[in-house]
């Protein structure tokens, strides 16, 4: 019997739509109520509400993949050593290990270094960016330095010798060796040159972050004016002894237009401080991030960082340098953040995602994420809500299974 080639056709299309579609089901984060989404070519194609779980004994949740804007390194890879370490591989297993974590996209993050160091790893992260394996997690890159507060505290773990002022040329040289993919840049606004800087950034569309600096309340409205629209790490990158009445937190807190992100990782802020942010920014206003490292998903002990100075990962996750008396970034994924900041504040768990994953989307321009609706990438995570993690069951990137507990 001969088949019409037109039926051949359209049995095919069917079976390959067949194969391609998936329906994952759980809790709604936003309601708490059981749907299944329907998943095809790597979107969300439906989501609707059903009577029960097909499975009742383990409930999960199911919310939008969490969105870091703050990412070092993790698991042993590191964005800005310049150790040479840095490799198309490192930059995949760093991606896998996040997946594992429920970040389904997040940005490298390039700390102060010399201005080869940040040439050679944003060229690499640029070529690495759009390949296939990464499934679209790797969004874009977030410059934290070079032009940060040369002042003790202030500059926090940056090492001094590579800090420096706001340098267009240079900065054009960094934007071009990162394929134009540099979504966002933390500097100190105070420093010469800085509101110019601020203005350029956001004519290109970058976002401009405030961050290790000690900027008055003049400044920092100035350079809210000129398109600053959030504060890094609100808290940290900021001298331990401050003036009471002049110092840049009561201006970022009171600066309504600022938003700030925050490390809910136990060691870099107070409860208490994090209670009171989250009160006077909101969900609207607040980014959970978690400066992790490449220290993050390693064991406990002293390690050295690519000075030679020792670092310390204790037990409970807690990551300094001894030496300067400072924190070195955080060993605690942002999933961590989420099932903290809820504990603190008592805010929802809809509110906590939202703080992690919608409103990063939003404000770097990654539309097409952040959120569980028709049309959206399927970038899904399903977890159980522990006592100071979230517990990832199942991950999803661009409608993939990239993570799946116990396999
Ligand atoms: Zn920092």
């Amino acid at each position: 019997m001969k088949i019409h080639p037109l039926i051949l056709m359209i049995v095919m299309i069917f079976a390959n739509n067949s194969i391609a579609q998936t329906k994952v089901e759980g809790l709604l984060y936003l309601t708490k109520k059981p749907v299944v989404v329907e998943i095809k070519n790597g979107k969300i194609v439906n989501i609707h509400q059903i009577a029960k779980l097909s499975d009742q004994s383990h409930p999960v949740y199911i919310a939008p993949g969490l969105i870091d804007n703050q990412v070092n390194g993790f698991a042993g890879v590191s964005f800005c050593f310049a150790g040479g370490e840095l490799t198309k591989e490192g930059i995949l297993k760093a991606t896998q290990e996040l997946w594992k974590i429920g970040v389904t996209t997040y940005l490298p993050t390039l700390t102060t270094n010399t201005r080869e160091v940040m040439i050679r790893n944003l060229a690499l992260l640029a070529a690495t960016k759009n390949d296939e394996a990464l499934h679209g997690s790797v969004a874009g890159f977030h410059l934290e330095g070079p032009y940060i507060s040369p002042v003790d505290g202030y500059r926090g773990a940056h090492p001094l010798k590579y800090v420096r002022k706001p340098d267009w040329n240079e900065f054009l040289e960094f934007y071009e060796a990162s394929g134009k993919n540099i979504k966002t840049i933390t500097l100190a606004p105070e420093l010469d040159g800085a509101i110019e800087f601020i203005r350029k950034c956001t004519a290109l569309g970058i976002t401009v972050a405030i961050g290790h600096h000690n900027g008055s309340k003049e400044i920092i409205d100035e350079a809210v004016l000129n398109g600053a629209r959030i504060v890094t790490h609100l808290g940290n990158g900021c001298a331990n002894m401050i003036n009471r009445h002049l110092n840049p937190l009561w201006p970022q807190l009171a600066n309504d237009k600022l938003m700030a992100s925050i490390i809910c990782d136990g060691f870099h802020l107070r409860d208490e401080e994090i209670a009171v942010f989250y009160k006077v920014k909101g969900p609207d206003k607040t980014i959970i991030t978690s400066d992790v490292t490449s220290f993050a998903a390693l064991p406990p002990g002293e390690y050295k960082n690519d000075e030679g100075e020792t670092i310390e990962l204790t037990k409970e996750g807690r990551l300094s340098l001894p030496a300067q008396n400072v924190l070195y970034g955080s060993a605690s994924p942002i999933s961590r953040g989420v099932a903290r900041i809820m504990k603190i504040t008592g805010c929802t768990l809809s509110e906590a995602i939202q703080m992690s994953s919608t409103n990063p989307a939003k404000l770097y321009g990654l539309n097409d994420r952040g959120v569980l609706a028709k049309g959206k990438r399927a970038d899904l995570i399903l977890f159980e809500i522990g006592d100071s993690d979230l517990v990832m069951k199942k991950t999803y990137v661009e409608g993939k299974l990239v993570y799946e507990e116990g396999e």
